[in-house]
């Protein structure tokens, strides 16, 4: 290289600051329970209402084209839509325009997500009164001190827990039970770190062991759902005797929404832990590649072919969910980010039946669910953990094949969606 050169000098000191300073942008929620008084109360039930109301007259505008087979409005014919609708139904004009706007967004998206070919999620279902109501706004808010401005409501006051770091990108209202919370979105960068651990595990994910790792830790499944089971289905039957939509039947109705609250929460603060003390000793985590919504698809079939193992299957599919493994592997993946590890994503064949000393594979390796005998040379572990340790090989051999190692783990910190997924070699997880 010509060092005289200035454009050479220029991209060499590029290079030396991409080496050395490597910057990364973190997005971070921060969430806060809100003190509204009632009528700030009466304008958030409102504007909740209103997104509620848009977001079911556009699903189910799209969920008829679909049957007509005609394709999707996309987001901008979806605001032109809302245009009209908001000239017919006038009540719209109360909430804040760009909240619809927003919500027109996520279904945009929702809608795209389940035609997703790589990964396909649930395809968006019609909002219910009081199930997840919640409203964004993508500007116009400002936040100071123990206060938030949000527009068209007012300075609601909120429980300032923690302070809040970055630049504010948009807040979410959303109701929790009886009361309002706000996540704000931030936005910051960091210099990218460098793992703090030399380690990697494998980790195999299951319905009687949570997780079992391939360095013999194991995590007892929580089954906060199961606990909870039977006191909701007690609250449930009472409701159902109540008449529908009287005094009584809503103070039912609440208590059973406490119920659903305070299962989310438990099985949030299990996850939340778990992942977190996993990654704080783990620079690379290797993971099975299961698609789970299809394992948890249910099993019911159509009337001229009906499905088999129906009952089985749905108490799996409930312990699946009940599990919440795709969002144990999202929090993975982003505090993998936070602390400059790697999330490796293996396929899932035989990982179970082959023998870890001999890599012999043979489905009678495993005669039960727990135990793991090899046929071959006598071994025998637990089957999980024989399951983690081939999953921890698995991903080893995906890392030395050709150049991947350190460009995937950087293709793996891109922020971007889009990027990450269009660039993602196999066998390592997009954001
Ligand atoms: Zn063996």
């Amino acid at each position: 290289m010509n060092t005289q050169c200035l454009p050479c000098l220029i991209s060499l000191a590029f290079a030396i600051d991409q080496l050395y300073n490597k910057r990364m942008l973190i997005r971070k929620g921060f969430k806060y329970r809100l003190k509204p008084d009632r009528f700030e109360e009466t304008d958030m039930s409102r504007t909740a209402g209103c997104n509620r109301f848009a977001w079911n007259t556009m699903l189910a505008i799209q969920k008829e084209r679909l049957e007509n087979r005609l394709s999707c409005l996309s987001y901008n014919q979806m605001a032109v839509v809302l245009l009209d609708m908001k000239t017919e139904f006038v009540f719209l004009k109360e909430a804040h325009s760009q909240t619809l706007q927003q919500t027109l967004k996520d279904l945009d998206r929702a809608i795209k997500d389940a035609f997703d070919k790589k990964s396909p999620k649930r395809f968006p279902r019609f909002r219910k009164k009081g199930v997840n109501d919640h409203f964004r706004y993508p500007q116009g808010f400002k936040i100071n001190g123990n206060v938030v401005y949000l527009p068209m409501i007012g300075w609601v006051p909120l429980f300032k827990s923690r302070e809040i770091k970055g630049t504010p990108k948009n807040v979410t209202v959303s109701r929790n039970g009886k009361s309002w919370d706000v996540a704000v979105q931030t936005e910051y960068e960091v210099a990218e770190p460098a793992p703090q651990s030399v380690t990697a595990c494998g980790i195999d994910m299951g319905v009687t062991r949570f997780a079992t790792l391939s360095d013999g830790t194991l995590y007892e499944p929580l089954n906060s759902f199961r606990n909870l089971e039977s006191r909701l289905a007690l609250e449930q039957r009472k409701l159902s005797r109540k008449k529908l939509y009287s005094q009584n039947w809503l103070k039912q109705k609440a208590v059973i929404n406490r119920i659903h609250t305070r299962i989310a929460n438990a099985r949030k603060d299990y996850l939340h832990k778990t992942s977190t003390a996993i990654s704080e000793n783990q620079a690379m985590i290797v993971l099975e590649d299961l698609k789970v919504v299809n394992m948890s698809a249910s099993a019911r079939g159509t009337a001229d072919q009906p499905g088999r193992n129906v009952k089985q299957k749905s108490g799996l599919n409930k312990a699946i969910l009940d599990q919440g493994w795709s969002e144990f592997r999202r929090m993975l993946q982003y505090k993998q980010l936070w602390r400059g590890g790697l999330v490796v994503a293996v396929p899932p064949q035989h990982t179970s039946q082959r023998c870890p000393v001999c890599e012999f594979v043979h489905a009678g390796n495993r005669k039960t669910q727990a135990a793991f005998r090899c046929l071959n040379c006598g071994h025998t572990d637990n089957a999980d953990h024989v399951a983690a340790i081939n999953i921890l090989a698995a991903g080893h051999a995906v890392l030395a094949c050709g150049e991947n190692g350190s460009q995937s783990a950087s293709v793996k910190r891109e922020p971007t969606r889009a990027k990450a997924q269009a660039s993602a070699p196999q066998g390592i997880i997009g954001l």
